[in-house]
């Protein structure tokens, strides 16, 4: 399939497919999202079909502007306008009780009577969500369980055959500027609870509204929310996590400075710098390009567990998880 730049033309074709059942894969700032008609039922199915996303887990509502969240909410707590005036567009997305009157397919919503809805901070998103005038389901754009994409590249490599050549498209907008997904808050509850920490950090949260996060919860038993399973955002090889060295057969990933003797080792080096949100930008391309070598295994060195590190660790977590 021929990935389209993402001009003004192309963004165009892009709005009118979408308008007319198709799917188009294009950039946030978060990772890639493959996008449809939210209250296109069978659009909305393909998506879960192209992905292999079992459809008991929702998708986020993608928008542009506060007023069409108002309609599609049926009340937006007080706490929630708070975060969205200051963070909106971004890297936030609210679960919120759902305004049955609105025409978000059932099936977006895996049948529940809550709604997650996000506005991207991404010009191309924006400008395709405007043209198209209505929301529009966008789940990130690869395989379920596997790493997120974060250029069209990835994207194409995941889903070239399971796209509809003609109906369908990929945008291309370069490589995203986080890399990570967005900090999912579940509103519906008498507290504010962080589901999927992420690109909007817990401490830039909690400066405006108490929100909890409870690691512990993080498991296949009692998953936070729908569908978030423990295994997730997994490449090929396995992870050894909070590494201080590889053993042999093992590639390394590492963050600030490389330990000595590296270069005996297949290597890659998330930030040198040791920079948090460099490392979280770089996370799902360096493991697909570790996937790409073919390496079997993976020692990660230690993350930082503050600020984006806390969404990187929650990543490498499911990635090293296994599906039993
Ligand atoms: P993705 O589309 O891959 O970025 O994942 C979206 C995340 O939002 C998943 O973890 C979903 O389970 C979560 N989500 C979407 N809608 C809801 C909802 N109504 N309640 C709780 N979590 C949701
Ligand atoms: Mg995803």
């Amino acid at each position: 399939m021929k990935i389209f730049r993402a001009n003004k033309d192309n963004i165009k074709l892009a709005a009118n497919l979408i308008n007319n059942g198709g799917i188009v894969a294009f950039p946030t700032e978060t990772v890639y999202g493959l996008g449809a008609l939210a209250s296109n039922k069978n659009a909305v199915k393909r998506i879960y079909r192209v992905k292999g996303r079992p459809e008991n887990n929702p998708l986020i509502v993608h928008i542009y502007k506060i007023e069409q969240a108002l309609s599609i909410a049926k009340i937006i707590p007080s706490d929630a306008i708070k975060l969205i005036k200051k963070y909106w567009p971004g890297p936030l997305t609210i679960i919120t009780a759902y305004n049955s009157s609105s025409n978000i397919s059932s099936v977006a919503r895996a049948n529940l009577n809550t709604v997650a809805i996000r506005i991207p901070n991404n010009p191309i998103a924006l400008k395709l969500l405007r043209l198209v005038d209505a929301p529009i389901i966008a789940p990130s754009a690869n395989i379920s369980q596997h790493l997120s994409p974060t250029s069209a590249d990835h994207v194409k490599n995941d889903l070239f055959n399971k796209l509809d050549h003609k109906k369908d498209m990929i945008l291309d907008g370069g490589t995203t500027k986080i890399g990570l997904e967005s900090t999912v808050i579940d509103f519906t509850k008498k507290n504010p609870t962080i589901l999927r920490p992420g690109g909007l950090s817990i401490k830039l949260i909690n400066e405006f509204v108490k929100a909890s996060f409870d690691t512990t919860k993080i498991n296949n038993h009692n998953p936070l929310s729908p569908g978030l399973f423990k295994k997730h955002y997994s490449p090929k090889a396995i992870l050894r996590l909070d590494a201080d060295y590889p053993i042999e057969g093992e590639a390394w990933l590492g963050f600030g400075k490389n330990p000595r003797s590296i270069n005996n080792f297949i290597n890659i080096n998330l930030s040198k710098e040791g920079n948090l949100e460099e490392a979280a930008k770089n996370l799902f391309s360096m493991l697909r390009y570790l996937d790409k070598l073919q390496v079997r295994k993976i020692a990660v060195k230690k993350i930082p567990n503050k600020d984006i590190g806390i969404a990187i660790n929650d990543r490498l977590y499911r990635g090293a998880a296994n599906s039993s």
